[in-house]
């Protein structure tokens, strides 16, 4: 696990010329790569063991949306979109239904790269091993990965967790939407803050009123609540 050797990565994609250079590309990276061209053969390469997958939204047979909240109900793979269009609804959709971040097409390779490596980081090593934190009836565990609300486990994708780890850990410190693109996705340029607020959003989503996340109008976001050492 440690740096990216014989991680397996599933490339959803139907057009031939896109899957095969992305194919090569991480292949020299050291990457297992499968390529599914179908929604179907998508799912079922999901039935073996796969660090993070790349989904094309335009498949022939399925919406890539469709496969994506499939995954999700079952799984906490990292996702990377690669949509067709620069269609906002599409990203701020994928990231609603499980994305953890999104590339518009044509992409670089270097760029798609970059990314896979700053999520399959964050999701083999997570911040401190041997960290738990409470606030209120939230506890979340770093080496397991694993966000409880009141004792039940609570489902989120990796970003999600990630970006909530962060906020909980900085104890109340506002960050604002660059920083944490930056530390949650790792961009090192400024990227599409939007990812950052459909993600606060699905938390606030999935833990209700416990989300201590709070906004700060002009600046970001930071936690309003105590945060413990569990
Ligand atoms: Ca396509």
């Amino acid at each position: 696990m440690s740096d990216g050797k014989h991680q397996h990565i599933l490339i959803v994609e139907d057009e031939e010329s896109i899957s095969s250079f992305v194919k090569m590309y991480l292949e020299r990276e050291g990457y297992r790569v499968t390529v599914a061209p179908t929604g179907e053969r998508a799912l079922a390469a999901l039935e073996d063991k796969v660090d993070l997958v790349t989904l094309d939204l335009m498949l022939p047979d399925m919406d890539g949306l469709d496969i994506c909240r499939q995954v999700r109900a079952t799984s906490n793979v990292p996702i990377i979109m690669l949509t067709a269009r620069d269609e906002d609804i599409d990203k701020i959709v994928g990231l609603e239904v499980g994305a953890d971040d999104y590339l518009t097409k044509p992409f670089n390779a270097r760029e798609l790269i970059a990314r896979i490596k700053s999520i399959l980081r964050r999701a083999s090593a997570p911040v401190n091993t041997s960290k738990k934190l409470v606030c209120g009836e939230i506890h979340i565990d770093a080496a397991r990965r694993e966000c409880l609300l009141s004792g039940e486990q609570v489902m989120l994708a990796p970003k999600e967790f990630d970006l909530l780890w962060e906020l909980l850990e900085r104890d109340g410190e506002v960050l604002n939407r660059d920083q944490l693109l930056e530390k949650v996705w790792g961009y090192t340029f400024a990227g599409d803050t939007r990812t950052v607020d459909v993600h606060v959003r699905q938390l606030r989503k999935k833990l209700g009123d416990a989300c201590p996340i709070v906004t700060v109008w002009g600046s970001g976001y930071k936690v309003g609540a105590e945060v413990n050492a569990a």
